[in-house]
């Protein structure tokens, strides 16, 4: 999609800090990062976010936790003694502000659980 943000990352038409690609997922890190390690990781296909997945994305949804996981090993922060947190934003009561699907890998420092 040409309008879309991060399809313009997908296709290196807008700047990013890229950390890791797979032949299905591309992940950079988040312009405004809520942790020491705050990453992106999105399809390569246009989704428009979690309510819009079906099983058809299924692949994608798979690759996209390899990729954390294999983000967060690259980081420091896997392991049972540090964590991340991953999270899928939707609609507006999230916060949720661009649309196209996006996993946010966050860690790095301790987090609370309700988040705020
Ligand atoms: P969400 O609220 O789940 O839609 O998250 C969107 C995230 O994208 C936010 O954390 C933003 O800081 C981040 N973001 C917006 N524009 C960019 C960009 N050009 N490069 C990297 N991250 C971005």
């Amino acid at each position: 999609m040409d309008d879309c943000l991060f399809c313009g990352i997908v296709a290196g038409r807008v700047p990013s800090e890229i950390v890791h690609e797979s032949e299905r997922t591309v992940a950079f890190r988040d312009i405004a990062p809520a942790a020491p390690v705050h990453v992106l990781v999105v399809p390569r296909q246009h989704v428009d976010n979690a309510s819009s997945v079906g099983p058809e994305h299924a692949e994608d949804l798979a690759a996209m936790v390899v990729a954390a996981r294999e983000i967060a090993e690259a980081e420091g922060i896997a392991g049972e003694e540090r964590g991340y947190r991953l999270v899928f934003n939707v609609g507006r009561d999230s916060a949720n502000s661009v649309p196209h699907l996006h996993l946010h890998v966050i860690g790095g420092r301790q987090m609370s659980w309700p988040p705020g």
